[in-house]
């Protein structure tokens, strides 16, 4: 049995590939993708397919299905240890990562054995999950059963499946992947969680399209999107789970998303810490350097407490999820991200008042992380819905 308090051999081994990775790969032209005006071009399939060849992509795969078969712990270590390079890179793999985990678990044999190769023998393959709506957001993470408030985009049964109508925005490697997961309404009269279905669908499958993809303040390096459909048909096939049920695909399968999540932000303000501390040690002020000065002193060992217990609750968080029968609490699907994003927060704005006005200066390069830290405040659902999605747990 893994334990989140030290590393096994084997977890040692996967950061220090990922880090290599990150340090070869990554750091050398993040800024330079970040400051891209077309946010198109702040996407590298480059760092994708180096990812594959590192192992990083499939890792979450089975080793029956050609990875490591990564657990939910060892995933988020890795998540955390992209995003200290840089945050968008973590967070086209984080999604890659958790969804090859649901295609895994999720889906029949017929299914898995369409979608797995599909996924595994690509190595620009990177995965996606289409629920929010311009009219259906925070609803669906509670969620609301309200039939006055379903998704917009809809299903008609036809003969051999369904035929969809209406779009998805927001959705992270959204005009990148080639497998999706898409939530579409296709019971009328009926709210989310009763009518709601979950279904597979291929990036050239008639009928989708890419729409916009959006101009982020952030997390730049991934991309999102648009996904359009128009009379789109997809076969009754490729349904995951029972019709009317999707919103039980996510209570069965998403356990670990949130904790991924705060996984991601938590490398942020890993990466602002470290550059504060580093600031610190040789900007001298008041005739001392800035780390010899109480007030700095005591700021950087209350971020280092926040680092170390919000990273604690993630592991705690994820060896649950895969361990749902001895320690799940749902509210662990709601409160790590909420945790992280708000410690996030407070850490790279403190370390960025640390650098003082050069905080603020374009070269220094602190302004980035400040920029992709405020992204999981919106992300993964907004934090005040996920603390009423814990209270209905709770109260
Ligand atoms: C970078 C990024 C990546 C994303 N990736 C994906 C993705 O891959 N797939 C996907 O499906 N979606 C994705 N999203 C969508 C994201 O999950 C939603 O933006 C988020 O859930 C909030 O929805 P919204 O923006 O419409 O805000 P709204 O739902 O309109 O909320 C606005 C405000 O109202 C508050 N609020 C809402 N309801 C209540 C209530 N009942 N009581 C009190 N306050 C309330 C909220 O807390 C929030 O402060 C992404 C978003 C971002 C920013």
């Amino acid at each position: 049995m893994s334990s989140f308090f030290v590393l096994s051999e084997e977890q040692q081994a996967i950061l220090e590939t990922v880090r290599r990775f990150s340090d070869e790969v990554v750091a050398p032209v993040a800024a330079d993708l970040d400051r891209q005006v077309n946010p198109e071009d702040c996407f590298s399939w480059e760092i994708v397919e180096k990812a594959d060849e590192a192992g990083i992509r499939t890792m979450t795969l089975s080793e029956e299905n050609g990875g490591i078969g990564a657990d939910s712990l060892t995933s988020a270590m890795v998540i955390e240890e992209l995003a200290k390079t840089d945050m968008g890179t973590s967070v086209v793999m984080a999604q890659t990562l958790k969804l090859a985990q649901i295609l895994q678990s999720a889906l029949n044999d017929e299914q898995k054995s369409r979608y797995i190769p599909k996924f595994r023998d690509n190595p620009r393959s990177v995965l996606a999950i289409g629920i929010t709506e311009p009219e259906t957001a925070s609803n669906y993470f509670l969620p609301y059963n309200d039939a006055k408030a379903p998704f917009r985009t809809q299903a008609e049964k036809v003969d051999g499946g369904w035929k969809i109508n209406g779009m998805k925005h927001f959705i992270s490697n959204g005009n990148r992947a080639n497998i999706y997961l898409l939530f579409v309404q296709t019971e009328k009269g009926k709210g989310l969680a009763d009518g709601a279905t979950c279904f597979l669908v291929d990036r050239d499958t008639p009928g989708f399209t890419i729409g916009r993809v959006h101009d982020k303040m952030g997390e730049r390096t991934a991309n999102n999107a648009e996904l359009i459909f128009t009379d789109c048909f997809l076969p009754d096939e490729n349904v995951v789970g029972e019709v009317g049920k999707g919103f039980q695909v996510l209570v069965d399968f998403f356990p670990q998303s949130n904790a991924y999540a705060g996984a991601t932000i938590l490398g942020v303000a890993v990466a602002a810490y470290e550059r504060a501390v580093e600031w610190a040690k040789i900007r001298v002020q008041g005739g001392k350097p800035l780390i010899e000065h109480d007030g700095v002193r005591a700021d950087l060992a209350e971020m280092r407490m926040l680092l170390d217990v919000t990273r604690t609750y993630i592991y705690r968080a994820c060896w649950a999820a895969d361990h749902k029968d001895q320690d799940w609490d749902k509210t662990m699907g709601a409160y790590p991200k909420v945790m992280a994003s708000q410690a996030a927060w407070k850490i790279v704005t403190g370390c960025s008042e640390i650098h003082g006005g050069s905080g603020f200066m374009k070269d220094v390069g602190f302004e980035k992380l400040i920029r992709d830290a405020a992204a999981f405040l919106h992300s993964d659902g907004v934090n005040r819905t996920l603390l009423l999605k814990a209270a209905n747990y709770i109260f």
